[in-house]
């Protein structure tokens, strides 16, 4: 499936089963080092007209696929992402900057997701409804969409991509996965050298991927052909933006987990030591760059000055530096640019009059992990997404301020409340607009089985089991014991 060149391996695109070269490869690099990790083909749009036509020839025979045999190669590919753990880690690190604690994660829920996933097939398929037309019988039966458009990120690359395939086909579609141009091989051809070795039928999944700059021409086809029902995107909102457009002129589906803005809201009554470490979890683990990360800190006024003196000194602790180290928590910032977009937003918020509590600096690709203070209104770090180890703190007069400040922004996906009391934290969780919310726990968390998504500009649909929803449509059918009594 793939050649070694230099030491560098060049891939394949997985179309129909079997691996496509391509005339044009382009250099995937790693963000520490700046070396190439390997050559990716530069996908085309035909490539993705063949990926759309092997996966809807395939559909109708997953679709058909009794769940036990379904069970079998999900199972079998959880088996294998353990087995190539070790691999699996050092490609992490080396394409996506990823340090071990979260390609840790990754991996575990990575085999989470596709053991339990084994079994959605056995969900109930539907609902007997009934009739009011004598001796007839209804039914509202789920039906897979058939193929299933999946565009992953680079920040999560192992996890999300499964993520974005694991879902739709446990309910019976088929899927063509684009990967980032940031991480083609953890979001994208590495699943599908696990899901071929793991047994799944040709077509099922199929991976395309594209050079830098162009993933436009691999979604027109996504958009133009019928047969994709379905557009399935974890990334930034302003591509969420551009799909949803898209999506909504050809009249199809799409299930978006897009940016966040996330607040984390320590109450006086909280556990100080606790709050200090979930906040220093929250805000720096992979540096930022995860869609959960919290942004912003909102501490009750009487505890803020305390609290904000151990975090920053709790963050001076934490070792950025090379990601194959097992000893590196902060690595870096996944490309150059993405380095020069924080510092600037740091930058421009300093010069409009914030604080450097913490960090505020570069350290080769890496980004210290940062804390602003006195954010101004107008400065954008205030309100949007920077993705990277910046926190910013400010003080609350009580609860219901943090919670109008928490809902204050376009987004809402993902927030925090630390506090002993744990009924008076559920009652504010309660009034937070996201779609996720831990009370006396920080914002960053996944689990498989629970529906992780957003509301407002953070996107719409669920993942897990509550994908259902998302990835398969009722069919009204009834069946009629009698005849006539028709009113003409
Ligand atoms: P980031 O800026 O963090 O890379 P994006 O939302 O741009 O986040 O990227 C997430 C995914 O969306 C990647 O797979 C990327 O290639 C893809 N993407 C970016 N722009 C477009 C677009 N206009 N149409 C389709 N896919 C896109």
């Amino acid at each position: 499936m793939t050649n070694q060149a230099n030491g560098v391996r060049a891939y394949k695109q997985y179309i129909d089963g079997a691996w496509v070269g391509s005339d044009r490869l382009f250099d995937d690099l790693d963000p520490y080092r700046a070396t190439v990790v390997a050559r990716v083909p530069a996908g085309t749009r035909a490539d993705a007209a063949r990926a759309v036509d092997a996966a809807a020839a395939a559909f109708p025979a997953w679709a058909d696929l009794p769940p036990a045999e379904k069970q079998v190669l999900f199972l079998r590919a959880a088996d294998i992402v353990e087995k190539r753990a070790a691999e699996i880690t050092a490609l992490l690190a080396a394409e996506t900057g990823c340090a071990s604690g979260f390609a840790g994660f990754q991996i575990l829920t990575a085999v989470r997701l596709l053991r339990q996933a084994s079994n959605w097939a056995y969900l109930p398929a539907g609902e007997v409804i009934r009739s009011d037309i004598p001796g007839t019988f209804a039914l509202a039966l789920r039906r897979p969409l058939g193929v299933v458009a999946g565009i992953s990120p680079w920040n999560g690359a192992q996890v999300l991509a499964w993520r974005t395939v694991v879902n739709p086909l446990a309910f019976g579609n088929t899927v063509v996965l684009k990967p980032s141009e940031e991480a083609p091989v953890t979001a994208g051809l590495l699943v599908a050298e696990i899901m071929e070795e793991a047994g799944f039928p040709p077509g099922v999944l199929n991976v395309v991927t594209h050079a830098p700059g162009e993933a436009v021409p691999i979604a027109d086809e996504f958009f133009d052909r019928p047969e994709v029902r379905c557009i399935n995107f974890t990334g930034s909102s302003a591509t969420g933006r551009i799909l949803a457009e898209r999506a909504g002129r050809a009249l199809k589906r799409c299930v978006l987990e897009l940016g966040g803005y996330n607040p984390l809201i320590v109450l006086a009554d909280a556990d100080l030591d606790y709050a200090v470490e979930a906040a220093a979890f929250a805000a720096f683990f992979h540096s930022g760059q995860i869609c959960m990360s919290a942004r912003k800190v909102l501490v009750e006024r009487p505890v803020y000055d305390v609290f904000v003196d151990r975090l920053a000194a709790r963050a001076q602790t934490l070792r950025s530096g090379d990601p194959a180290d097992p000893g590196t928590l902060i690595g870096p910032l996944i490309t150059p640019a993405a380095l020069d977009r924080v510092a600037r937003d740091v930058d421009d918020a300093v010069a409009a009059g914030a604080k450097v509590l913490v960090g505020g600096t570069a350290d080769g690709p890496c980004y210290r992990p940062t804390i602003l203070a006195d954010v101004p209104a107008g400065a954008r770090i205030h309100s949007e997404e920077t993705f990277g180890p910046v926190l910013i703190a400010q003080p609350v007069s009580d609860a219901d301020e943090a919670v109008a400040i928490a809902n204050s922004t376009r987004y809402g996906l993902s927030a925090g409340i630390i506090t002993s009391d744990n009924q008076r934290g559920f009652a504010l969780g309660r009034r937070i607009d996201a779609g996720v919310v831990h009370v006396n726990d920080q914002t960053v968390a996944d689990e498989p089985q629970l529906p992780l998504g957003g509301v407002k500009d953070s996107g719409w649909g669920r993942s897990g089991p509550h994908s259902v929803a998302d990835f398969t449509e009722l069919q009204w059918i009834t069946t009629r014991e009698g005849t006539g009594g028709y009113p003409i």
